[in-house]
């Protein structure tokens, strides 16, 4: 009966497939949990800012009170570390959270949303949930590095909602900044997810004083290492920001996630410290990967795609205790890997256990 009584767009929703995790890789093949490395899901492998695990200790002796709805003090430090004003940011659990308010302001059934396969699957699956009409333009494979492709131009007119990844997951390349101006340029909203930016050497959050028909989301979960708490923003027009707020729980950023990425925020050696390590290891995990004759995209993120010639390479690192993406999932063919930047020790395990496997 409940397949009768379930909306249309439910029924279609595709599952989200995350990275696998320790516990369940230690049971399947008998390993010991702490021989384990997991670079599957672009996690900050520094553990969390100091900072933020003694502010989150201090806000739990609160947390029978609600938290503050807005954020004000993490606004305030927001705008100072975004230099936008504070009546452009909306906090949310998570960037998905803000993602989602996405869809739901401006999606109707049958709208048109543009999405730049291989990309973040959450996009698909927000569009589905809200009865949007995927229309996809792939993303151009160069010998390189992946690029966006001008015929999104051309697409975005049949579009209501445009989702942007730069740099974008899992390809790690930078979106062209003529090409974004363009678009907003047209009668469609772009949605334009900047998780990884940190990690790059350009934002294109500045592009938001200007055009109204463009949201950016961040998140802390990246560069800030705090994946766990789930706190994320976004970045729009006053307007637009104020009917984003209007759609969200109204409480739905916890007061311990709030303390923990204010702290964060005034860390910047943490977060000096996140970028470095993610820069040094993204070159030697190039060279390496180079050596053992994969192809290497280049990437302005804090992972790595490559291609090897084996399809099963995922299963035979998790063999050996290591857990990249396999990318189909991403809709690219068994033989696409993303791996994420690890600490000096980890990278050097999972270039041994690669090297294992291609003796
Ligand atoms: N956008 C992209 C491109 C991502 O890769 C991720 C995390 N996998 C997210 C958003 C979600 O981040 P958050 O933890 O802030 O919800």
């Amino acid at each position: 009966m409940i397949e009768r009584l379930l909306k249309e767009e439910v029924k279609r929703v595709p599952p989200y497939v995350p990275g696998r995790s320790i516990e369940e890789i230690a049971r399947e093949y008998s390993l010991p949990a702490e021989k384990i490395v997991k670079l599957a899901s672009n996690e900050n492998p520094l553990g969390p800012p100091p900072g933020a695990v003694e502010a989150i200790c201090r806000a739990s002796e609160r947390v029978n009170l609600y938290p503050e709805p807005l954020g004000r003090a993490l606004l305030q430090a927001l705008s100072g570390y975004v230099g936008l004003p504070e009546e452009c940011i909306l906090i949310g659990n998570g960037s998905d959270d803000l993602l989602e308010q996405c869809a739901k302001a401006f999606l109707s059934r049958g709208d048109g949303v543009l999405i730049t396969p291989p990309t973040f699957s959450y996009y698909r699956i927000l569009a589905s949930m809200y009865g949007g009409r995927c229309i996809e333009v792939p993303l151009v494979e160069g010998e390189e590095e992946y690029s966006f492709s001008e015929a999104l131009l051309d697409a975005a007119g049949e579009a209501k909602l445009l989702f942007l990844c730069s740099p974008n997951n899992p390809t790690g390349n930078l979106l062209r900044r003529s090409l974004l101006e363009e678009l907003l340029e047209g009668e469609v909203v772009v949605v334009l997810d900047e998780a990884y930016v940190e990690f790059a050497e350009e934002s294109f959050a500045p592009l938001v004083r200007h055009h109204d028909n463009l949201i950016v989301t961040r998140t802390f979960s990246k560069a800030f290492g705090l994946a766990g708490v789930r706190i994320g923003y976004s970045l729009a027009s006053e307007e637009l920001t104020g009917y984003l707020l209007r759609l969200r729980q109204p409480f739905s950023v916890n007061s311990l996630a709030q303390a923990a990425a204010l702290a964060a925020l005034e860390d910047e050696e943490y977060l000096r410290r996140s970028v470095e390590l993610v820069r040094t290891g993204r070159r030697y995990l190039s060279r390496e990967l180079k050596k053992l004759g994969m192809r290497v995209f280049s990437s302005h993120a804090n992972f790595l795609l490559f291609r090897s010639s084996m399809a099963s390479l995922p299963e035979e690192l998790l063999k050996r205790g290591v857990i990249v993406r396999g990318c189909a999932s991403f809709g690219l063919d068994e033989r696409y890997v993303r791996v994420s930047v690890g600490t000096q020790e980890q990278n050097r395990r999972f270039v041994e256990a690669l090297e294992e496997v291609f003796r």
